[in-house]
């Protein structure tokens, strides 16, 4: 009872006292209180909380006491990296000036600059490039001020000069390095360890229970903000990808055959022998270039593998006596410098060399396998088909999990979500927006387009009422795309001039969104990544377009293979999976176009489905209650005119 009032009191006297445009919301201080009593009696929560309901403190304050009271460490996991920092930077310094507490932010070790690596890579030639000597002399002074943090250095770290620098686990020295004082790693280790809260992403929990709960401190309370991409993380982490490039990068650190440098130099051989590895490198180069263009003459891109590969390279079975070789210089080596160089090339090489004997062989049967191209680099990749066997020894493993996010349920529905993740037992809710979505803005459903499936025609009338809408919203608007293909088709028929047209892919994502902030007339084609997460207040996104209902493709790899498998339990799939995973994705989708009680704007949603297929009233029931309808384009000119 005197928690939940000092908990009441921290939403109703203190917030206000420090935060002078504070303003109270009722949903907030519900859904804290439902928190607070889930945390005292160990029960695991689902909870939705609707755009500007203020969730983060909502959960923070409730779990902070909690932590106090048990003394226990407590922590919370966000989806990316960006959204850890915000929460450090945003809203961990308001509760801390509440209630006072120690917390840590925690990354991947791969993300801390490693100076014993760095010095090592100096000292046996790995540096490339001049320009990467300057950059590697410029992190050194930099991590000096700062904290190690690579993701942190203001300029952008090219893989091949990162895999020299940061933090390898595997020829880490720990305690035995020259530079364990000044280590930023465990310096930082140091930290999440006195740290009473600690913010980590979903990846960094998922490699935590993957190494026997032994990377982070102890912990058995979280919280999952941005839940409804905790299976995405799950299954990037628990997935093989692999590179040709990477490939070739680790055996660079060996061998550079165009600079002629790498550790190979430094190796205890005869000149003779040198040069017979050089040789056996140069051969091995060839079979990797044979091994993966073999892969892409027998399987087409993005396309399931079915059955095992059969190759005629021995590339795997090259690289495998090139490690066996490795490993027995390794064991006559003296020098107590080089050594964990060699040992972590050995470890990363086998780890590798395992990935790729799996990849052949379709070495898992809850997985699917697949390669596909990014600019001249050809990924093999594999992803799980389900985490929930994962996920349920992973609860059982501690003792609170409240998971959250502004979408959750589909229809208020929180069964599809729960199954995906493995959860049986937990406690549910959903705090509504507090926006007043009748006023703030207005559906139109644009039902003169014919279906999507009638392709060349839908495209073509796409450009027409984007070209519609811009008009009387008078730019302002983002506009959202399933496939990269079916925006630059539309792109290119829109009418141009008037107001400045953005397109995904033109610059960074990040360079995108702030031109389009800034230039409050502008309009964004965009895809994927810009479905979630993205937040533009304002003027500047006043229309929302939503081309097409977000159906992931049918025969993308890991959704043919779930596909398959639903079927095989007798289940309907697109039922069962692929019009709940629509649902959630189309909510994000509209989700960002009210970001603030001051918002007003038009969803235009081109795709008729919505309201013509029996399922289409899914995807409506799963938008706010009061938000009003239209199919007609006259209100929306009208909306616009009120302004
Ligand atoms: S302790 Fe490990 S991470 Fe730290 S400097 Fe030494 S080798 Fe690098």
């Amino acid at each position: 009872m005197k928690d939940r009032e000092s908990l009441i009191n921290l939403f109703q006297k203190e917030l206000p006292r420090i935060l002078p445009h504070y303003e109270e919301r009722k949903g907030q201080v519900a859904m804290a209180i439902l928190i607070a009593e889930c945390l005292a009696e160990r029960k695991n929560l689902l909870v939705e909380a609707g755009t500007g309901i203020g969730k983060t403190l909502a959960y923070l304050l409730p779990l902070i006491q909690h932590g106090r009271k048990e003394n226990k460490r407590v922590v919370i996991s966000t989806y990316t990296k960006i959204l850890q920092e915000q929460l450090v930077k945003k809203d961990i310094p308001i509760a801390q000036r509440l209630i006072p507490f120690r917390f840590a932010s925690a990354y991947g070790s791969e993300n801390y600059f490693c100076p014993k690596r760095a010095n090592n890579s100096l000292r046996y030639g790995l540096f490339e490039r001049e320009e990467e000597r300057y950059l590697k002399d410029k992190i050194f002074s930099w991590a000096k001020e700062k904290e190690g943090l690579l993701i942190d250095f203001p300029e952008n770290i090219e893989p091949n000069l990162l895999n020299k620098i940061n933090r390898d686990r595997d020829n880490c020295l720990e305690k035995r390095c020259p530079f364990y004082e000044e280590c930023y790693y465990f310096r930082a280790k140091k930290k999440w360890e006195e740290a009473e809260v600690l913010v980590i992403n979903h990846f960094l929990f998922f490699a935590h229970c993957a190494t026997d709960y032994k990377l982070l401190p102890t912990f058995d309370t979280i919280v999952f903000d941005e839940a409804h991409r905790l299976e995405d993380a799950g299954v990037n982490y628990f997935g093989i990808d692999l590179s040709n490039n990477g490939l070739k990068r680790s055996l660079e650190l060996l061998y550079n055959l165009k600079t002629k440098k790498g550790l190979l130099n430094h190796l205890p051989l005869s000149l003779s022998l040198q040069e017979h590895w050089k040789k056996r490198l140069e051969k091995l180069n060839i079979s990797l270039n044979d091994f993966f263009l073999e892969i892409t003459e027998q399987v087409a891109e993005r396309k399931r593998i079915l059955s095992p590969l059969q190759l005629a390279s021995d590339f795997i079975v090259e690289l495998e006596d090139l490690n066996l070789s490795l490993l027995r210089i390794y064991q006559e080596m003296r020098d107590d410098d080089l050594k964990p160089e060699v040992w972590g090339l050995i470890k990363s090489l086998k780890e590798k060399e395992k990935e790729l004997k799996e990849f052949v062989n379709l070495g898992d049967s809850g997985s699917v396998y697949w390669w596909e191209r990014e600019g001249g680099r050809i990924y093999l990749k594999s992803a799980p088909l389900s985490i929930v066997g994962m996920m349920k020894k992973i609860l059982s493993n501690f003792k609170v999990f409240i998971l959250t996010s502004a979408t959750l349920t589909v229809a208020g529905d929180f069964s599809f979500l729960a199954n995906r993740l493995g959860m049986e037992e937990y406690q549910k809710s959903i705090f509504p927006s507090p926006f007043d979505y009748e006023k703030q803005s207005l559906l139109f459903i644009d039902e003169r387009l014919p279906f999507p499936k009638e392709e060349g025609d839908f495209i073509r009338r796409c450009a027409q009422s984007i070209d519609e809408l811009i008009k009387i919203a008078r730019g302002r608007t983002l506009i959202l795309f399933t496939s990269f293909k079916m925006m630059e088709e539309v792109f290119a028929l829109c009418r141009k001039g008037e107001y400045q047209f953005l397109k995904q892919g033109e610059e960074p994502a990040y360079q995108l969104l702030k031109r389009f902030q800034e230039d409050t007339t502008s309009c964004l084609f965009a895809t994927a990544s810009f479905w979630q997460g993205i937040d533009v207040p304002g003027e500047a996104l006043s229309c929302l377009i939503i081309t097409r209902l977000p159906f992931d493709v049918p025969d993308e790899p890991r959704i043919e293979g779930i596909v398959e498998n639903l079927r095989r339990r007798g289940e309907e799939p697109f039922w069962s999976f692929q019009l709940p995973q629509a649902v959630l994705r189309f909510r994000q989708g509209f989700g960002r176009l009210i970001r603030n009680k001051r918002d007003r704007g038009v969803v235009g949603v081109l795709d008729k489905r919505i309201i013509r297929k029996n399922y289409g009233h899914l995807f409506l029931r799963s938008l706010p209650e009061n938000l009003p309808m239209t199919t007609n384009i006259n209100p929306v000119v009208g909306f616009f005119r009120r302004r």
